[in-house]
């Protein structure tokens, strides 16, 4: 730090605002170069003889971790790694990262901002406070929301500020990314309740009775909202008593005001296996539960849902038989029916449904469905001894054209497609029941988003802007990955790529406007995962896609050769020689995930056909005979029109939402679970440090590393550091920057002899910082 063996740069024509410390703008330091930061620890050694500027940087600090973090707690954020930052960068940096957050975590600080990047802990305990309208308001009211701490409502006001400001593009996204219980749902639910408050009449705000309105306002708002949810998508699972199943991305359509004025949704993924399969100590769907419970609950609930304020009960006696679900009726799709929760709420999903324009004789037909797929999960097939016979029920033979689609399987073969009829293995009856039960769950759900669509979506006319809010699962990985997960973690793969393009191309943009020399160090493209997964002309997508359409039942050793055969040149695909099943592995971003290949069976045409022909009112609404409307699942064989399987038609939605995604600014929250117990106050660094790597922040924060993460606004800048120019350099900073006019040289001499020892201390104490605040921006 010695002026004399410093190298100046000749200052560039407009000032630099992007600076190469990892520093918050409120204390980035004076070095405006875009050199690298000078090899080897950084040191401690800010020994101040002038305790007024001391206190003052450490207020600027302080303004730093928000506000919120004492003064002894900031001593421990902000201490130097004693590691350079060219050598064991991802794991230092992670180190760091992770310390930073546990250190207010522990602080009771849930939020922090991770350069474009909002991190959310969850806190595990109700915190109120950090949502109420209060908070609300001053988000919204304050002149810049950046600068107050971070928070969620720091996020969806800069958001709706950009929407307002009618810059292209003015449409806005919000990623809420994180693993299952990691909060993304919480937070979904946080800024919508937030975007019903502020996207409204200006007025409102004036009333005197604003805490009021509010609260009306999200209670009009809550069952819609939630709806999605509660009706079909939840379920208890091992990691998240409530965990959506499903991934959505919710568009608040607003008006020329910007006031919001509809919305409309797009799902992704049902973990339909669910319904037919529950891993032991999880349960089926919420509403299983809440179509058979009988008892009266009186709960009370949990700060989060408090508007709500229900005392529930079950179905009464009649109704359950009038939905075939007598008294004391068990079934095997229904299991731990003894573990009730708070979200087993029948009467919250009645009113939603009313709410949603669900009339009682409608959500009877529903309720009825749904019991129909409890029975069906009691039917059991017998192993047959004779394979030309099909399999017998284990309660005795019963004749139904439903029991015989489950069992023979028809198959159309030559030129006249002539049927021919094989009798199914017990196996396979299983899988054709599942996939029946599968199928009609998966129609019911889709059904429903477009009642919800239709009833919250604002006419075309009446909304101009809007701001989606995606809440999709996380990178997935358990010892047991199939199709669901593949399909989990090439949308994360995509998103993944997404974000990385949009943080390079913003930097070198702006990089560009500044006049900056810079060229990007190479960092970790995701390119070669996604070609393996979905590229052309033969990927693992395209390999499962044939195997789906040819409509026999799935050779998963098959699939596994042919995957590794044809796939092999790719360095992403990896093969798993301790597993018996078989399988293969993709190198992810976020690590390596073994995924089985069995279990790929197609819906076999005839149980659509089957369903076709229902008398039932909603299974006719469900599974309509128009010919136009082919089955979308119907595999090739049977009809000439394109065949969409699963993973195609989940490719086509993944594309679409990208394409929305790219037409907005998007801005990220990433949700971290600190442990995976749910409690409240306790931070396992593991766990953490292996979110933070699995949604992409480590990586991000390699990216950032090479770029400069800082930017002081010209005008910050100036007011903040003029006292620099003041100074008079042993050589001029350059030819074209000699000393202010009217500054004599002994004026001068004196002038930087007081200002000596200040500067060193500011830039001391800087020094001392810039290496752990290593969270970009
Ligand atoms: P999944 O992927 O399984 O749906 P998720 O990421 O959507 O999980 P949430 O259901 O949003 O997770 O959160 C899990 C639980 O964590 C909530 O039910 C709530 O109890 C708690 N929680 C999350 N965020 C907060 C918060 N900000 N304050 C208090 N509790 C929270
Ligand atoms: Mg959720």
């Amino acid at each position: 730090q010695h002026r004399s063996h410093r190298r100046y740069r000749a200052a560039p024509e407009q000032p630099t605002s992007v600076f190469r410390l990892a520093l918050p703008d409120s204390c980035a330091s004076g070095s405006a170069t875009n050199a690298r930061p000078p090899p080897g620890p950084a040191r401690v050694n800010g020994h101040s003889s002038d305790a007024r500027g001391r206190q003052s940087l450490k207020e600027d600090l302080q303004e730093f971790l928000d506000g919120e973090a004492p003064l002894h707690q900031l001593d421990d954020l902000t201490k130097v790694n004693p590691v350079t930052l060219e050598t064991e960068f991802a794991y230092d940096i992670s180190v760091s990262v992770l310390r930073c957050l546990q250190a207010r975590y522990t602080a009771d600080t849930f939020y922090t901002n991770a350069g474009c990047t909002l991190v959310a802990l969850n806190p595990f305990k109700p915190v109120p406070q950090l949502y109420s309208p209060e908070q609300m308001r001053e988000y919204h009211t304050a002149p810049q929301p950046q600068k107050l701490k971070p928070h969620i409502f720091m996020v969806g006001e800069q958001t709706y500020r950009n929407v307002k400001s009618l810059i292209e593009p003015v449409n806005q996204s919000i990623v809420v990314s994180g693993e299952s219980g990691a909060g993304k749902t919480w937070t979904s639910r946080c800024l919508m309740k937030f975007y019903a408050v502020v996207a409204t009449s200006p007025t409102s705000w004036e009333s005197h009775k604003i805490a009021e309105r509010i609260e009306q306002r999200i209670l009009n708002s809550n069952p819609v909202m939630e709806a999605f949810g509660i009706i079909l998508g939840n379920a208890c699972t091992l990691k998240n008593n409530n965990s959506s199943r499903f991934g959505k991305f919710i568009q608040l359509q607003l008006n020329r005001a910007h006031q919001m004025t509809g919305a409309a949704v797009q799902t992704y993924l049902l973990e339909k296996t669910r319904v037919a399969c529950q891993a032991s100590s999880e349960r089926n769907f919420h509403i299983f539960y809440q179509v058979c419970s009988r008892m009266p609950l009186h709960m009370t609930f949990g700060d989060t849902t408090r508007f709500l304020q229900p005392i529930y009960k079950g179905a009464s006696v009649d109704e359950r038989l009038q939905w075939h679900l007598p008294e004391g009726a068990a079934f095997s799709w229904l299991p731990n029916p003894e573990r009730t929760l708070e979200e087993d709420c029948f009467e919250v999903t009645r009113e939603a449904m009313l709410h949603l324009g669900i009339d009682t004789p409608t959500q009877t037909n529903i309720f009825k469905v749904l019991a129909g797929l409890l029975h069906l999960g009691n039917i059991q097939f017998a192993a047959s001894d004779d394979e030309a016979q099909p399999c017998q029920l284990v309660d005795g033979a019963e004749e139904d054209p439903l029991l015989e689609t489950l069992q023979i399987r028809t198959i159309r073969a030559g030129r006249q497609q002539q049927v021919f009829r094989k009798p199914c293995s017990q196996a396979e009856c299983d899988t054709r029941r599942d996939c029946l039960a599968k199928l009609v769950y998966a129609r019911l759900f889709d059904w429903l988003v477009s009642v919800i669509n239709s009833s919250i979506y604002a006419d075309a006319d009446s909304w101009a802007t809007f701001i989606g809010l995606l809440d999709v699962y996380g990178f997935e990985s358990f010892p047991d990955n199939s199709l669901e997960q593949l399909c989990i973690n090439y949308a994360n793969e995509k998103l993944q790529q997404y974000f990385v393009a949009h943080y390079l191309r913003a930097q070198q943009e702006e990089y560009a406007v500044e006049g900056l020399e810079w060229s990007f160090v190479s960092y970790q493209d995701n390119q070669t995962c996604l070609d393996l997964i979905e590229g052309s002309p033969i990927s693992i997508c395209s390999l499962i896609n044939e195997e789906c359409r040819l409509n026999r039942p799935s050779s998963a050793a098959q699939l596994q050769t042919r995957i590794e055969s044809a796939l092999a040149s790719n360095p992403c695909l990896r093969h798993n020689r301790l597993s018996r099943e078989p399988s293969f592995v993709v190198a992810h971003y976020a690590g390596p995930v073994q995924y089985h290949t069995a279990g790929l069976d197609p819906v076999p045409p005839e149980l659509t056909r089957l369903l076709q022909q229902s008398q039932d009112p909603l299974l006719k609404v469900l599974f309509p005979t128009d010919p136009k409307e082919k089955s979308q699942e119907e595999p090739s064989g049977q009809s000439r029109a394109p065949v969409l399987t699963v993973v195609s038609k989940f490719k086509a939605s993944l594309e679409q939402l990208l394409q929305v995604l790219q037409s907005t600014t998007p801005h990220y929250i990433r949700c971290i679970k600190p442990n995976s117990q749910g409690q409240a106050q306790t931070f396992h660094q593991e766990e953490v440090l292996s979110q933070l790597e699995a949604c992409g922040l480590v990586e991000t924060i390699h990216i950032s590393a090479a770029g400069f993460p800082i930017r002081v606004s010209h005008r910050n800048f100036v007011e903040r550091y003029e006292l620099l120019k003041r100074l008079r350099p042993h050589r001029p900073l350059s030819p074209h920057n000699p000393p202010d006019e009217g500054h004599s040289e002994h004026s001068l001499q004196a002038e930087e002899a007081t200002l000596q020892p200040r500067l060193r201390d500011i830039l001391d104490t800087l020094s001392a910082v810039i290496q752990p605040t290593v969270i970009p921006g």
